[in-house]
């Protein structure tokens, strides 16, 4: 039996993670998470922590679902690989296929699978630049994308997200590729209402298309509400304006909905809670609730039709693109999630009531702002509650609150000041309650260690 100072040891030695500072790593050693059941993961240590972030915003159903296993055990047994390439394919690809077009709204009824978020915007940007060069407007090439949005790590997904660092390290970006602002009221708009600041956000993207050239701009693409960014939830009056200036235009809309889709916000797909009609929509987390890896993109009638009619062969795709064992699961966590009722749940009981529970903690002296929609939420810690004046950047004040949170039992992600959660979707009233207390004692931790 491995203790936790060898596994920490073999780590630092061999494991180069994700999102890591190795060297830090080094002097701290990672957490070790062993196993897990409904919204709790428990490390090698013996503590029980409530995943209030569903690992990455992924397991919706939360842990330890038996049903997902054999679904899994049986594929496993029966076709554990096939591929979908050429003229092949394999039940559980056509069943999930399916099951998606009959989820996605109305104008939406194929699938490109993919193992991943990442590669399903690598996919959505290959798919948009062909679809306009086979409507015979090749110049229309350049996509639209957000300052702080996120879509995954490979080059393409790094270079349609606007994160810095990333882009700091990424080396040469894909070319044709713009960013604007992003909607995020309480960091970079409180000179204005929110609704006048989702408003200018809308402009920018106008401005944006005219200064480029409206017959050069192929796509828009965002997060109904930006996840890794921030929990950003755009004010009301953003998404309508934003669908009146790609109508206008004639600009595809692509919704990442790598977080939002699944029930996050209390609707199958993010997109629907807006009341968008997304041409491209980039899946994957909750399609198996993490389970396994599996991702893809929705494509509208739009684009499906010119690429089926016009493109011939399609020259990409990927060895997992549709997996046998993750589509089974897949098949099966969408089945379980309508049975259960889960997305209705969100919509009509949990998300009212995490709101509500969430927004209490707005009265805390180092809270600046809450917000939640659906089971997602965010809050944003401050210096001074008066002038809402943030904390400064050197004390690393929501890292601190997140390695406070952590040890005390709850998985909240911190980005800059900006407190997140995402918790599994079968969270029940009593865990959210349970929740805002370990919240609100890390935050009273928190404000204590800096001095407020
Ligand atoms: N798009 C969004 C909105 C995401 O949040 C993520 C991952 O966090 C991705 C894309 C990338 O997905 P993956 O990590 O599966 O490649």
């Amino acid at each position: 039996q491995q203790t936790t100072a060898d596994l920490q040891r073999l780590d630092r030695a061999h494991h180069l993670h994700p999102f890591t500072d190795f060297k830090a790593l080094g002097e701290e050693g990672s957490r070790i998470i062993t196993h897990a059941e409904g919204v709790y993961v428990h490390d090698s240590e013996g503590h029980r922590i409530l995943d209030g972030m569903a690992g990455l915003w992924c397991v919706n159903l939360g842990y330890g679902r038996e049903e997902l296993v054999e679904a899994a055990t049986r594929q496993m047994r029966e076709l554990p690989f096939y591929n979908n390439f050429f003229k092949s394919t394999h039940p559980p690809a056509v069943k999930l296929a399916e099951k998606l077009s009959q989820l996605a709204p109305a104008h939406v009824n194929r699938v490109f699978f993919t193992g991943s978020g990442s590669e399903a915007n690598d996919t959505a940007l290959r798919m948009i630049r062909r679809y306009w060069a086979l409507e015979g407007k090749p110049e229309k090439q350049i996509v639209i994308s957000r300052e702080n949005g996120y879509h995954g790590s490979t080059v393409a997904g790094l270079s349609l997200g606007g994160m810095a660092p990333m882009h700091a390290q990424g080396g040469p970006l894909v070319p044709g590729i713009e960013h604007v602002r992003q909607p995020y009221w309480f960091g970079e708009g409180r000179e204005h209402t929110p609704e006048a600041f989702g408003r200018l956000c809308a402009q920018a993207i106008e401005d944006k298309i005219l200064a480029l050239g409206e017959e050069n701009v192929a796509a828009f693409i965002a997060e109904p509400v930006q996840g890794a960014g921030g929990a950003i939830i755009p004010p009301e009056s953003y998404w309508p304006a934003v669908k009146e200036v790609l109508a206008r235009y004639d600009i595809l809309l692509v919704a990442d909905e790598v977080i939002c889709g699944f029930g996050r916000l209390g609707e199958w797909f993010g997109s629907q809670h807006y009341g968008l009609k997304p041409d491209l929509m980039p899946i994957a987390k909750g399609l198996s609730s993490g389970y396994l890896p599996i991702g893809g993109v929705l494509v509208g009638d739009r684009v499906a039709e010119t690429l089926i009619e016009e493109g011939g062969e399609f020259f990409h795709g990927f060895t997992y693109s549709g997996h046998p064992v993750c589509a089974a699961v897949a098949l099966k966590n969408l089945e379980l999630m309508e049975a259960e009722g889960i997305v209705e749940k969100v919509r009509d009981d949990l998300g009212p009531y995490l709101a509500r529970r969430w927004a209490e903690l707005g009265d805390h002296p180092v809270v600046g702002e809450t917000r939640s929609l659906g089971l997602i939420g965010a809050l944003e810690l401050v210096a001074d509650k008066a002038g809402g004046q943030r904390f400064d950047k050197t004390l690393g004040a929501g890292n601190l609150c997140r390695d406070i949170c952590f040890d005390s039992g709850l998985v909240m992600r911190s980005v800059g000041d900006t407190m997140i959660i995402s918790p599994p979707l079968v969270i029940t009233r009593a865990q959210i309650d349970e929740l805002v207390i370990l919240a609100r004692r890390a935050l009273d931790e928190t404000a204590r260690r800096l001095g407020i």
